[in-house]
């Protein structure tokens, strides 16, 4: 069993305190803490203080407002997934969450945690006697990246199975912090040049909703892992039609998805397979993993037909 490092534990109920509680240094938000709790425990980080998110409201529940429904980031993807207009209207989001790891992981996973998951890599996510045996990496405590050795960035793969889906959907993440609000689109949220800054987020900003157009675009969605739960993906591939062409989002191959967009639907495999080249991130093959993103964008786009 890992310990868990100390830290002080603040549990706001009003949206003002929790949003100067994130502005304060040395601070973390703690969602479901699903995937925080672990990396604690892997001495990933430290913070000082966690920041609870569970009793703020404004994070809390299901809108629908002018065509679009509004997910609050502190839903489960329990409760995202079980959500009758989720089921009927989104059904590639339904899908998504529910390949998070287990049942029991989704009951307590939000949404928010989802979006704002750590870029994950095979020498980063182990625990801390495991990477100092290494020596640590660029991300973490090191002066190399054993993905690319002579490389100065990071190339840890962002995985998390909402984002590919909520991407194709236009979907828009509402921000809020101690001084502003913005809304912006959820690719808008990724930098896919560096795994160590991966988001495009202010300090001290909050996730408080999710907001998805109710458009009856059909969207395939296809997760490549080694086993059917408990495992994050080796590669998240959606796929949408847009006239005569299409595109897809691909997941899980660097620190943010790749839009591949094609004139005509049946270029998108090859496409796909010649713009995405994974590197070294996961415990999966890299080569199978490129081939699988020709048959998972081929056999998403089958899927639609
Ligand atoms: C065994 C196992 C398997 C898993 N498999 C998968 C998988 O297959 N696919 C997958 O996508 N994930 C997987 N996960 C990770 C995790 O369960 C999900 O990504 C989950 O949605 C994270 O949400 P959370 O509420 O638990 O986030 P937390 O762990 O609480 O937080 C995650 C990060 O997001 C930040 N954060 C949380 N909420 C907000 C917010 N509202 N605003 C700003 N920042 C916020 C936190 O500060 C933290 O940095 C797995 C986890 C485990 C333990
Ligand atoms: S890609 Fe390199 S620097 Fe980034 S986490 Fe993996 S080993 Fe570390």
């Amino acid at each position: 069993m890992l310990p868990l490092p100390p830290f002080a534990l603040e549990s706001p109920d009003q949206l003002d305190d929790l949003l100067a509680l994130a502005a304060a240094p040395g601070s973390r938000l703690l969602a479901g803490g699903t995937d925080l709790v672990p990396s604690l425990k892997h001495r990933l980080f430290e913070p000082r203080t966690l920041v609870a998110l569970a009793g703020v409201g404004e994070l809390h529940g299901v809108v629908e407002s002018d065509g679009w429904l509004g997910i609050g980031a502190g839903e489960t993807l329990r409760s995202v997934r079980r959500h009758p207009v989720v089921r009927e209207q989104l059904p590639a989001l339904a899908q998504a969450c529910g390949t998070v790891a287990t049942s029991t992981i989704q009951a307590m996973a939000t949404l928010g945690g989802n979006l704002m998951l750590d870029t994950r890599c095979a020498f980063y996510n182990q625990p801390q006697g495991w990477r100092d045996s290494i020596g640590g990496c660029l991300k973490a405590a090191g002066s190399v990246c054993h993905v690319a050795r002579t490389g100065t960035g990071c190339y840890a793969a962002h995985s998390a199975d909402t984002v590919p889906v909520l991407w194709l959907m236009g979907a828009e993440v509402e921000l809020a912090s101690a001084t502003s609000r913005r809304r912006v689109p959820v690719q808008d949220l990724y930098d896919g040049l560096d795994g160590r800054r991966w988001l495009r987020t202010e300090p001290g900003e909050v996730v408080l909703r999710v907001w998805v157009p109710l458009r009856s675009e059909a969207i395939a969605y296809r997760k490549v892992r080694r086993r059917g739960a408990i495992d994050y993906g080796a590669l998240l591939v959606g796929v949408r039609r847009e006239g005569l062409g299409a595109v897809a989002v691909i997941g899980a191959v660097g620190p943010a998805p790749m839009e591949v967009r094609v004139p005509a639907a049946a270029e998108l495999p090859d496409r796909a397979w010649e713009a995405v080249k994974p590197l070294n991130t996961h415990v999966v093959a890299t080569s199978w993993r490129r081939h699988m993103v020709r048959v998972s964008v081929r056999r998403a786009l089958e899927s639609l037909s």
